[in-house]
């Protein structure tokens, strides 16, 4: 079967932070290398020749840059310099504005410009909301509640919620229907040349099976078990700064978007009571793992972190500035500071809104739901494909 082919691709990845995948002789060293490379899916080799070649098709239905969890082996016994694993990364990102199809992620990737004023005008537009529609400031005390009604961000933060989900899930499906690929091939006939009854089909394979390995979405997403399968010391630190992140901004995202009432309240709680206590855990979890990240990523101190894109700089500012300014708003309430508390509460906001809208459906968090999903539709499709 024949491939298009398009020449110029690799001077289009370069926007997506691929620096030379040019120099690549396909000598397959990188692949013998990755410990998560296997032979129905093998990788980064294979991935970068569909890059040279400019086999988009061939890349889109491609699960394996989803399945490289950047440890950097690859990177560090190529005898080319053409840094596989950053190849691998950039084409992450390549792959995300492909499956986004409002178009709003590729401009986020390849234009600085749009990146700043995105996450400027959004921010702007918070700060002006605040302005205009903030209740009374009290001054005898903190009223963060009377300041801003937990119920009326709850449903504001509802509706974000809602429009969030269509986006990330209609991007996720796309992602679905480019990896299971035709659906045709797990409807192969029995040996007498009839269709055997499956039952409910989603794409040609049987729900059953996508019930039956749903564990292993649930089990990816939750252990990020992957970042440690290549059992280097600087991997299992990678997979505990991934957890410790996962898990801190998956508790406050909980708490602020579906359970505000119970986690923005007036009265300071028990250092026992256990929403202040998962507070404390996220906020120490996320600012560990954004301050590592950043210190590793501007000292340059392992392999992959020597090449830093934009957009993960803007992930990694916006998440720390969001934990730092809502901690000061804690110390705020604490000291009893109602004014200083308020106006850092906007701050807070208008750091914190911009990093949802724009990082959930569009970039870096993406990758969050794209990796569970990938390990999860593998199981499907090999489950799939063994039935026929
Ligand atoms: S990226 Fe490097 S190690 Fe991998 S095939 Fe190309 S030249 Fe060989
Ligand atoms: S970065 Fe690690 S997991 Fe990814 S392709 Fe290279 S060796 Fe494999």
């Amino acid at each position: 079967m024949s491939i298009g082919v398009d020449p110029d691709f690799i001077l289009d990845l370069k926007k997506f932070g691929v620096a030379d995948a040019s120099t690549c002789f396909n000598c397959g060293n990188c692949t013998a290398v990755c410990s998560l490379s296997t032979e129905s899916t093998p990788f980064p080799r294979k991935t970068i020749r569909y890059l040279q070649l400019g086999a988009k098709e061939k890349l889109l239905q491609s699960p394996e840059p989803w399945l490289c969890y950047y440890c950097g082996d690859c990177t560090e016994t190529c005898p080319r310099d053409a840094n596989p694993a950053e190849v691998m990364m950039g084409i992450r990102r390549y792959l995300t504005t492909k499956y986004d199809w409002t178009g709003i992620s590729r401009l986020f990737y390849i234009s600085k410009l749009f990146e700043v004023l995105a996450i400027l005008i959004i921010g702007l537009l918070v700060g002006v909301g605040f302005y205009f529609f903030h209740g009374p400031m009290l001054t005898d005390r903190v009223a963060l509640n009377v300041f801003a009604p937990n119920t009326v961000i709850e449903i504001l933060d509802l509706i974000m919620l809602g429009v969030l989900s269509v986006l990330l899930l209609s991007n996720g499906y796309r992602m679905f229907t480019a990896v299971t690929g035709d659906p045709a091939q797990y409807l192969l006939p029995d040996e007498d040349g009839k269709q055997p009854s499956r039952g409910f089909l989603i794409r040609g394979i049987p729900v059953s099976i996508y019930l039956a390995e749903f564990k292993e979405f649930i089990l990816h997403l939750t252990t990020q078990k992957q970042f440690i399968s290549c059992k280097t010391d600087s991997q299992k630190m990678q997979w505990f700064v991934h957890l410790l992140i996962m898990t801190g901004y998956s508790i406050i995202f909980l708490f602020v978007v579906v359970g505000l009432r119970w986690f923005q309240r007036d009265e300071i709680l028990s250092i026992w009571n256990p929403i202040r206590f998962l507070g404390y855990y996220s906020t120490f979890a996320i600012l560990y793992g954004t301050s590592y990240a950043i210190i590793g990523r501007l000292r340059k101190s392992k392999t992959v972190y020597k090449h830093t894109h934009s957009s993960d700089w803007a992930f990694l500012a916006l998440l720390w500035l969001t934990t730092f300014t809502g901690i000061l708003v804690h110390i705020g309430r604490l000291l009893e500071m109602p004014l200083s508390t308020y106006y850092i509460y906007v701050i807070h906001l208008m750091i914190a809104v911009p990093m949802l809208v724009i990082e959930v459906p569009f970039a870096k968090w993406t990758h969050q739901l794209y990796r569970p999903l990938i390990q999860y539709l593998m199981k499907v499709r090999e489950r799939a494909l063994a039935n026929n």
